[in-house]
């Protein structure tokens, strides 16, 4: 059975191969194209209305569409198309007018319909691309199509009394709605393959496509490498890197593939077209199967499935709902806020960190003020509690309140921290806390005479060392100041006060 050939093939002992040293690997360049796939948001499985839910007991969410009894028809999720859509879009696709569902015909025990529908030759959408930036050299990055699928089950080789004879299949994720994103291979050098994953994952996330929650494997990296000599023009014979579920790993996993090739073909061997496993205990990828080309699936027409055509009006609607994307984010963050780069990212990591800065900054009128707020105290503040944004017990507004408050002068900014402190804890509003703690700030030189007043009587040696010449003493007698109203004094009007009683 030629089939159970390929299937052994993972269980031949390979010598560990040498790697090259980094002048071989100079002389080099990486070739990388990623096939990514993402787990749609949607509440429901892509053909079926069985739920997505994680963490279902085994086979809990399943019906006859999704365990593939015979007969059972599917029905497309008209949420999952949406979804897809909107993924394609934001990746800058061109949606085609019409794509079509294929059967991926294979075996495996995950597997009960004997086939996975995705798409072949009709993609959903293709001819897009992503921006990255690496070292602060700007690139672009083709996306070859995006197609939707649905996921397999899950085999379980581990946890039960009898793992050491049998493996248990949960069907659970069968039906599950995917996208996978095809790039170019145009990425040479594993920091591009990161950037690349990375503003992937981050687009995905504004748009709430998906989770893209890697732990769950709600985001699944392939990665494609070849090598060739620097200066060459065609491209070498490519290794497909599998189970890359982190970023770490996939940056790992790429470096070690390199240096494996460039060994390879620098010792006068070849480089086989093949599936390799990435061991994220060793570090090592190894040969699994020898790849498997596209005639080998017997791909053909989904023949339960219309072809799927999204009309103008359907396509507006979902044009319409898109929210404005990562990378202009960044671009209208540095030009209307004047904000550096830093903290651009820091505030464009993800959408809720996005919109809560921009309502503070709204409502405070001060905005870089208001960002060194959001990604000083109250992201120390979340840090420190385990708490994500959408978590925060002092809202965007009240955030906003505060440092407007401080703007006006209304707050000294030394109260404007215990005030924030207060917030946090309490959930109260700046103006609150204020009122009830009588933290105005005081800057009325009328009302600060007397306090001045005071220190100068109380502190006569401090006041002759400063009539004297020493200037520095002057913080001294503001700080007397300051504690004496309760940090409430406006230093600035204090300062000058002190200056003009001692001449
Ligand atoms: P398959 O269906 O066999 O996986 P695809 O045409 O879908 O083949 O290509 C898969 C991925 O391989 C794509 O991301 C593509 O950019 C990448 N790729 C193609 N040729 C090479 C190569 N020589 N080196 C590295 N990556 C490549
Ligand atoms: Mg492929
Ligand atoms: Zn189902």
């Amino acid at each position: 059975m030629p089939w159970l050939a390929h299937y052994n093939k993972r269980f031949m002992s390979l010598s560990a191969p040498s790697l090259a040293s980094s002048e071989s690997i100079a002389r080099y360049e990486p070739v990388i194209g990623l096939e990514v796939h993402v787990q749609l948001a949607t509440a429901t499985k892509i053909f079926c209305g069985c739920p997505t839910s994680f963490g279902a007991p085994p086979n809990a969410n399943v019906c006859p569409v999704c365990l593939g009894l015979p007969g059972a028809l599917p029905v497309l999720s008209r949420q999952a198309v949406d979804l897809a859509v909107k993924a394609a879009l934001a990746l800058n696709c061109a949606i085609r007018p019409q794509s079509r569902f294929a059967r991926k015909n294979y075996f495996y025990p995950d597997l009960p319909k004997g086939y996975q529908i995705s798409m072949y030759d009709e993609p959903l959408a293709e001819h897009g691309y992503v921006d990255i930036v690496v070292e602060g050299v700007p690139k672009r990055i083709g996306v070859t199509r995006v197609h939707m699928e649905d996921d397999a089950g899950k085999s379980i080789h581990e946890g039960f009394r009898d793992s050491s004879r049998y493996s248990y299949v949960d069907l659970n994720r069968s039906g599950t709605p995917l996208i996978e994103i095809v790039s170019e291979p145009d990425m040479r050098s594993s920091a591009e393959a990161y950037a690349y994953l990375t503003e992937v994952k981050q687009t995905l996330q504004f748009i709430e496509v998906s989770t893209c929650d890697m732990e769950k494997g709600h985001l699944r990296c392939d990665a494609n490498v070849s090598v060739r000599l620097k200066g060459a023009e065609q491209f070498g014979t490519r290794a497909e890197v599998k189970n890359l579920n982190s970023f770490r790993f996939l940056k790992l996993a790429l470096e070690y593939e390199i240096a494996r090739q460039v060994a390879l073909v620098e010792s006068g061997g070849r480089v086989e077209q093949e599936t390799r496993l990435y061991n994220p205990d060793t570090g090592e990828t190894a040969g699994m199967r020898s790849k498997e080309h596209a005639h080998d699936y017997r791909y053909f027409p989904e023949p339960d499935l219309l072809p799927l055509r999204l009309g103008k009006e359907w396509l507006a609607g979902i044009q319409a709902s898109m929210p404005e994307l990562p990378a202009r984010k960044r671009e209208r963050f540095t030009a209307e806020y004047g904000l550096r780069e830093y903290d651009v990212e820091v505030l464009t990591a993800n959408r809720a960190i996005a919109e809560y800065f921009e309502t503070a900054a709204t409502v405070s009128g001060d905005p870089k003020t208001a960002a060194n707020w959001v990604m000083g105290d109250l992201m120390g503040l979340l840090k420190a509690e385990g708490k994500e944004i959408s978590e925060s017990p002092v809202s965007a507004r009240q955030l906003g309140e505060l440092v407007g408050l401080v703007a006006k002068g209304e707050v000294s900014g030394k109260l404007a921290k215990e005030i924030f402190g207060k917030m946090f804890s309490s959930g109260e509003s700046a103006g609150a806390i204020v009122e009830r703690d009588g933290l105005k700030q005081i800057s009325d030189a009328g009302a600060l005479e007397k306090t001045i007043a005071d220190v100068i009587a109380n502190n006569p040696k401090q006041v002759e060392q400063y009539r004297g010449g020493k200037a520095t003493v002057l913080n001294f007698l503001v700080g007397q100041a300051m504690r004496a109203t309760r940090g409430q004094a406006n230093v600035a009007v204090v300062t000058e006060l002190f200056k003009q009683k001692l001449g």
